[in-house]
C-alpha cells in the first residue's frame, strides 16, 4: 500500500493556502480530546468527526463534524478542513479511512487499521514478524471459527478457553470463558455466529504494554513498559517505574512491538499488549513467558501517564507522526501510576466525588473527559500520580484509592513479579 504522507512536514501555526496548518481526526473521545489538546498546544487547528454532537474532543476543537464516520458529505468536511487525518479508534470503517486518503495524508493507513480490526490477521500477522525477525514471542494457542466444521475442528487442548469474536471486541466484551465444546457451542450462539477466536486460558501472573511511534521515514522510539492491572476486563491501573517487569521480558517485548510496527510499515503511535505467564507452568514451558495479546493503532489508555510523567506524550508523538514532525525518544522522568476513573466512582459518590481531597495528595494529575453521564464502566477520567519513587507512588495511590473507595483486586493479582 502506497503511504499517503506528506512528503514535507506540515508546519504548525503556518497558513496552508490561505488556511490555518489544521490537523483532523476520526473519533471524539477521550482519546481524540487529548490529542487535540496535544495538536491545539503546539499550535495546530484541529477538526472532529464524531456521531454525537457533545463528544470529549468535538466540545473542545476548533471544527465539529456531526455525522457517522461512513457520511460521504462528513468525509468531504473533514477532508476539506484538515491538512492531515488520524483515528482515535480502531473501528473506523477502513473504506472510511480510504476515502480520506485519496484527498489527504492518513496516518495509520487503512491497511493498518484492518490488520488490528481482525483479532484472526493480527494474530497471524504477529506470528509472521516475530517468527521472521527470529523474537522468541509467541500468540496463545488458538482455532478460528468460522462455521460448524470450525467448531467441530477445536482441539481439545484449547479448553478450557476464551471465546473472543474476532472483530469490535473491547474492554472484554464480546467474550465469553469456556471449559469444553458444549459450553463453546453455547457461547458460540450467544455470540450470535460471527467470525470467533478461542484462545486457550493462560496462567497469567501479569499483563503489560507497549506503545511505539514511528515515523513516515521509518524513524520508530518506543515509551517505557506499562505493567497493566485490570478489573472485570477493564483497565483498572497501570504502573510504570523501572523494574516494574523483569528486564529480559521488558526487553522482549519493546523488540517484539518494535517489529510489529515495522512489519505494518506502520506510521502513527501504536500500542501492543503481551501476557506473561507464571514460569512454573506447563504453558510457558512451551510458549515461552511473554505471550503477545493484542494490538490497538492508536493512543491506549495504558499510555495515559505519559502526560504528566514523560517528557513528550503519546499524543504529542501522534501529532509529530501525522504532521511528519521529527520524533525525539521520550524520557520517563517520574514514577508514575495512573488510576482509570470509571462512572461506578460518580454513582458511588452521588455525582461529586471528592476531587479536592485527592488533589490535596502530592504528584496528583486529574484528567475529567467532559462527560456529564456516569454510566457503570463508563471512562470518565483518569489520575496520573507522579512520584520520585515508585514506593512513594504507591502511598499515594492507596491514599487516593482510600478516599475514592476504589477496590484493590485486579483480575490479575499484582504482587511485584
Ligand atoms: P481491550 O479493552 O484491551 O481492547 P479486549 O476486549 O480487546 O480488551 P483482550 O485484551 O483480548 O480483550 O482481553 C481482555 C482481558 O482478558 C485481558 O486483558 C486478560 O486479562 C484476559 N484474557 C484475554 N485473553 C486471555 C487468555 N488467553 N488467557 C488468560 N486471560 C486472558
Ligand atoms: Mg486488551
Amino acid at each position: 500500500m502506497v503511504s499517503s504522507l506528506p512528503l514535507k512536514p506540515l508546519l504548525p501555526g503556518t497558513l496552508v493556502q490561505g488556511q490555518p496548518a489544521t490537523l483532523g481526526v476520526m473519533g471524539g473521545g477521550q482519546l481524540g480530546r487529548m490529542w487535540a489538546q496535544a495538536a491545539q498546544r503546539m499550535g495546530y487547528a484541529t477538526a472532529v468527526l464524531d456521531p454525537d454532537a457533545q463528544s470529549p474532543a468535538g466540545l473542545i476543537s476548533h471544527h465539529a463534524i456531526t455525522t457517522t464516520y461512513d457520511d460521504p458529505a462528513g468525509l468531504a468536511q473533514l477532508a476539506q478542513l484538515s491538512h492531515a487525518i488520524t483515528t482515535e479508534f480502531e473501528n473506523v470503517p477502513a473504506a472510511a479511512l480510504e476515502q480520506l486518503a485519496r484527498q489527504r495524508p492518513v496516518a495509520p493507513t487503512a491497511a493498518s487499521v484492518a490488520v488490528a480490526q481482525d483479532r484472526i490477521e493480527e494474530k497471524a500477522h504477529f506470528q509472521r514478524c516475530l517468527d521472521a525477525k527470529g523474537v522468541p514471542v509467541k500468540v496463545a494457542p488458538y482455532a478460528s471459527i468460522q462455521n460448524t466444521e470450525d467448531l467441530q475442528a477445536v482441539p481439545l487442548g484449547l479448553f478450557p478457553g476464551i471465546l473472543k469474536t474476532a472483530r469490535m471486541g473491547y474492554d472484554g466484551k464480546g467474550q465469553v470463558r469456556v471449559a469444553n465444546p458444549a459450553e463453546l457451542q453455547a457461547a458460540w450462539a450467544q455470540l450470535k455466529h460471527v467470525p470467533c477466536v478461542l484462545e486457550q486460558l493462560l496462567p497469567l501472573v501479569a499483563e503489560c504494554s507497549v506503545l511505539v511511534a514511528r515515523g513516515a521515514d521509518g524513524n520508530c522510539v518506543h515509551f517505557p513498559v506499562q505493567r497493566n492491572l485490570h478489573r472485570n476486563g477493564i483497565l483498572a491501573m497501570t504502573e510504570i517505574y523501572p523494574g516494574n517487569v523483569p528486564a529480559d521480558l521488558a526487553q522482549q517485548a519493546v523488540a517484539a512491538t518494535r517489529h510489529i510496527a515495522q512489519g505494518l510499515n506502520y506510521v502513527g503511535v501504536l500500542c501492543v499488549e503481551f501476557f506473561v505467564l507464571d514460569a512454573a507452568s506447563p504453558q510457558a514451558q512451551g510458549l515461552g513467558r511473554l505471550v503477545v495479546n493484542e494490538m490497538a493503532p492508536r493512543p491506549h489508555n495504558s499510555g495515559h501517564y505519559t502526560l504528566d510523567a514523560c517528557d513528550q506524550s503519546q499524543f504529542d508523538l501522534q501529532v509529530r507522526t501525522m504532521a511528519g514532525l521529527p520524533l525525539t525518544v521520550p524520557r520517563l522522568h517520574s514514577a508514575a501510576i495512573m488510576l482509570n476513573l470509571l462512572g461506578d466512582l460518580w454513582l458511588a459518590h452521588a455525582g461529586m466525588p471528592p476531587w479536592d481531597a485527592v488533589l490535596a495528595l502530592p504528584g496528583t494529575h486529574l484528567h475529567l473527559y467532559g462527560k456529564t453521564q456516569a454510566r457503570a464502566g463508563r471512562k470518565m477520567g483518569h489520575l496520573n500520580i507522579t512520584s520520585a519513587t515508585p514506593q512513594e507512588a504507591r502511598a499515594v495511590a492507596l491514599q487516593v484509592s482510600a478516599l475514592l473507595g476504589l477496590p484493590l483486586d485486579f483480575d490479575v493479582d499484582s504482587k511485584p513479579l
